[in-house]
């Protein structure tokens, strides 16, 4: 397997205006959504993946967060409202979330295929999503349902940093960077996400029961889905899924 130059996702976190600087490339492209409650590791599992299978790492929790840095004048007051509904840990409007994926849909037909790391959230996003697969004749190959118990999850949440410029995800204990508090890719500095405090975690995890577990079924029954228990270190977890990935779709990567 080979390895790229990591994709900036300009068109994605920035909107369709921007150019992708390093576009993927791939033989196969692999159109995937990964689910999972938070904190069970979307998010690594994403850039391990974008490593091996070149598709793009879209996340919707990115996209909002890029806009939370913006200049509050330069905020649609839509991305406004959207902030507020983070910060609560709650989900936002599913109205607001598909509008913002529809606009970067060029991001779906991109030929080195994609990674969707927290959309779709709920049903109804996820029959949006479905619906404009259809349209464009686009498939999805895969949905990678991550599996872990709830305690560990909460512990992966409470030592989760990010990256302040590259978004680069760092843990505490199992994934450290190499300098305290600073970014191994970019040495920007690490911060805590506001919805990885305790209180939004809570809330985040009941959203999730509530919203997102019912996504498990209508994909089971669409014959898309791949539980993969996500335990051990990162390039575990990650083995694993493309283990179960080459299974299920007998597509030989490389
Ligand atoms: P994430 O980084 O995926 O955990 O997302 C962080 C936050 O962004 C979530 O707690 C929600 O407030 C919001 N968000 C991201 N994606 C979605 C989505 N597909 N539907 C609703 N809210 C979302």
């Amino acid at each position: 397997m080979t390895t790229q130059g990591k994709n900036d996702r300009a068109a994605w976190l920035q909107g369709p205006s921007a150019k992708c600087e390093v576009m993927p490339t791939s033989e196969t492209a692999w159109r995937l959504v990964l689910l999972g409650a938070p904190g069970v590791g979307k998010g690594t599992q994403a850039d391990l993946l974008n490593q091996r299978l070149h598709a793009c790492h879209l996340s919707t929790g990115d996209v909002f967060r890029a806009a939370g840095h913006q200049k509050e004048c330069d905020q649609s007051p839509a991305m406004r409202t959207a902030q507020e509904y983070m910060r609560r840990g709650d989900l936002v409007p599913d109205s607001t979330v598909w509008e913002m994926v529809r606009e970067r849909s060029g991001c779906l037909h991109c030929g080195g295929g994609f990674i969707l790391d927290g959309f779709p959230r709920t049903l109804t996003q996820a029959e949006s999503l479905k619906q404009f697969m259809e349209n464009e004749g686009l498939a999805l190959s895969a949905v990678v349902d991550y599996e872990l118990p709830v305690s560990e999850i909460v512990a992966r949440l409470s030592g989760r940093r990010t990256c302040s410029k590259c978004k680069a995800v760092f843990h505490l204990t199992e994934l450290p960077p190499r300098i305290a508090d600073r970014c191994d890719h970019c040495e920007g500095t690490l911060f805590q996400r506001e919805d990885d405090r305790p209180a939004s975690v809570k809330i985040r995890l009941e959203a999730y029961s509530r919203s997102t577990e019912p996504l498990i079924e209508f994909y089971g029954k669409l014959g898309l889905l791949l539980p993969v228990a996500a335990t051990g270190t990162p390039e575990e977890i990650c083995l694993r899924t493309l283990e179960a990935l080459e299974a299920k779709v007998k597509i030989v990567y490389c």
